[in-house]
């Protein structure tokens, strides 16, 4: 009887290969605006199917899990619940029992943290805590009352202080655009509970496979993606679709074990080395 030929490991020889989970930034990595980033759905399947994770952990904490894997499929990246993390999960670490909390954000943001225990209220007076989130609904109302808490004592939370959202027609201003508005106010600088803190890394390699290997952290900004991935030692990879311009990096960046032209790199063999 002839025996059967060997199945050829379709990771062979690639960049994926040589880690035990990746952890995935979304905007700029996976998708811009709406659409996927060429070759996006190609990785994840891959990855998938080789029990690499993927863990997708994204600053943007205006969606909850389940809608951020919702959208990301209806855009053609099929992807579960349990594979997003967002900072609100990074937040509510940072908040204890006894604060009271006014949430410039979303309905996800709030009652992603009300589901931690956290405690909110609408009331800037009743404050000891402003957590500000992404919001594209965001009204000025919102913002003056935040800036009357930190006026007044209340720490200033922001759950993360990207600067722009890359999509298909330019940057956008992201959460850090908007926190400014309040630094700006109130000569206060917000206390950062996303990337580039370990702690989302930690989450999110925290729920691969294999978390306590060797994962790769990959994402498109040197000073949130790769700065998070490196602060929890991690190999990271910096993708070109989106904010970062590799060849300008500032000073204070840190350095990415490798740099890629868009996340299909992880398919293919490493760029060097
Ligand atoms: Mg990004």
């Amino acid at each position: 009887m002839a025996s059967r030929p060997a199945v050829p490991d379709p990771l062979a020889g690639t960049l994926a290969a040589r880690y035990t989970g990746v952890v995935l930034d979304i905007d700029g990595c996976l998708i811009r605006g709406h659409t996927p980033v060429p070759g996006a759905a190609a990785v994840l399947a891959a990855l998938r199917e080789h029990g690499l994770g993927p863990v997708l952990a994204t600053n943007n904490a205006s969606r909850a899990p389940d809608e951020v894997a919702a959208w990301l499929t209806q855009a053609g990246l099929p992807v579960e619940v349990d594979q997003v993390v967002t900072s609100v999960h990074a937040a509510a670490a940072l908040l204890s029992h006894d604060e009271t909390v006014l949430v410039q954000g979303t309905r996800a943001l709030r009652e992603g943290l009300e589901a931690r225990g956290v405690r909110t209220t609408d009331a800037w007076r009743d404050a000891d805590v402003v957590v500000a989130g992404f919001n594209p609904e965001l009204r000025y109302a919102q913002l003056r009352d935040s800036a009357l808490a930190i006026q007044h004592g209340a720490r200033f939370l922001a759950t993360n202080v990207d600067t722009t959202i890359p999509a298909e027609d330019g940057l956008w201003p992201a959460n850090g655009a908007l926190c400014a508005a309040l630094s700006t106010t109130t000569g206060v600088q917000p206390e950062v509970a996303g990337k580039p803190n370990r702690g989302l890394i930690d989450e999110a390699t925290a729920r691969l496979p294999d978390p306590t290997r060797r994962p790769l952290v990959v994402g498109d900004r040197l000073d949130t993606d790769i700065a998070a991935g490196t602060a929890a030692g991690c190999d990271t990879a910096l993708v070109l679709t989106g904010a970062a311009d590799a060849a300008s990096p500032r000073p204070g960046d840190p350095t990415p074990t490798w740099v890629l032209d868009d996340v299909g790199g992880l398919l293919r063999p490493p760029p060097h080395g």
